[in-house]
């Protein structure tokens, strides 16, 4: 048996389906995929896809070959696309595997036709600079012959709705699904889901907003879908004026009835997140004291009579954590690591 893990992430499969279905919705006549790269942001992807899968989703996105392998078999129906296409060292995989490259340069194209190719897809560059072939390479013949599924882009500001790069990027895009043909097209990830279903197309790929994050500042939200439980290690008795954790950053009002939580920075929860936050246990707020050690933190239990071996919950609330730490939204999820439990309610 596997050793019991003293902290989890608990995560809510119906939020989870009920954002998906949300962006679907938004998604207007598109179909709407779901990004599960990094582990489904940490969430664990092989959960998410036999989620989502089960609720009518079809099309699924991870960055590399090992994230393709490790999801194991796909869901009937399901199909996957692998963002970063094939290096050379990826191509014994790719031509093994059912899931779709997603092509991203001139030699990534040569090496797919050199290779017999197949059905892939395909990344064009509307002004994000990042992957991509230029409008110019994607126009000049080169796919030409290529079994393209879906033809794709990426927005570079699609969190900013009014910033002019997206409507260029939609203008561009738009054009080139005049000049290129392809089975889909695709072009919105979450916030450009949120931009309206001019940037729909065909296929819509949102990644955040189906795990709890919010696309856009002030946007109504998606509902969240982790949170953490962490076991109470040890409970202490702290006199007043007495400091807790390194640094002696915190010290005691009055008497101080302090629990010790299996949780610290090494687990994705970062010193930075302590201000101001607080676990609840019975529903009771126990505020954060002193600094996030490696391992562990400390909270004020004081009025209440959780006691060691109780769990005591952390929301996720991602928009507050990514203010409070300056990190994005995305880092604070996927920064969530293996020592977590994954446990699906
Ligand atoms: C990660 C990613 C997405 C999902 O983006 P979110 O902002 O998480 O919704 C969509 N498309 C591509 C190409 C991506 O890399």
């Amino acid at each position: 048996m596997a050793n019991s893990a003293p902290l989890r992430l608990l995560l809510d499969g119906s939020a989870l389906v009920a954002n998906w279905r949300w962006l679907a919705g938004l998604s207007g006549g598109a179909a709407c995929g779901a990004a599960v790269k990094a582990n489904g942001y940490g969430l664990g992807a092989r959960a998410v896809v036999a989620r989502l899968a089960q609720a009518g989703c079809r099309d699924f996105f991870v960055a590399t070959w090992a994230e393709a392998a490790a999801l194991g078999p796909l869901p009937a129906g399901a199909r996957l696309a692998v963002l970063h296409g094939v290096r050379a060292e990826d191509m014994a995989d790719a031509m093994a595997s059912a899931a779709r490259p997603v092509l991203n340069s001139a030699s990534q194209v040569a090496r797919w036709n050199a290779a017999g190719g197949g059905a892939c897809d395909v990344m064009v560059d509307t002004g994000m600079n990042r992957l991509g072939l230029s409008l110019a390479e994607a126009r000049s013949g080169l796919l030409d012959g290529l079994a393209i599924d879906t033809l794709m882009s990426h927005l570079a500001c699609a969190d900013e709705p009014g910033y002019p790069l997206n409507a260029r990027q939609l203008a561009a895009f738009a054009a080139l699904r005049a000049a290129v043909p392809a089975r889909r097209y695709s072009l919105a990830n979450s916030a450009g889901i949120l931009l309206g279903t001019d940037y729909a197309f065909d296929l819509t790929r949102p990644g955040l907003a189906l795990y709890g994050g919010l696309p856009v500042a002030g946007a109504t939200g998606p509902s969240p879908v982790a949170a953490i439980e962490a076991q109470i290690l040890q409970v202490r008795t702290v006199a007043a004026g007495e400091s807790v954790g390194y640094g002696a950053t915190w010290r005691a009002p009055g008497e101080a009835r302090i629990a010790v939580l299996n949780l610290g920075y090494a687990d994705g929860y970062l010193r930075r997140f302590a201000e101001g936050a607080f676990a609840t246990a019975e529903g009771r707020a126990l505020p954060l004291v002193g600094r996030v050690s490696m391992d562990l933190i400390a909270v004020d239990a004081s009025g209440s009579d959780a006691g060691e071996g109780d769990w005591v919950r952390l929301g996720l609330d991602l928009p507050a954590l990514a203010a409070r730490s300056g990190l994005s939204q995305y880092e604070v999820l996927t920064g969530l690591n293996d020592r977590f439990e994954r446990r699906w309610c």
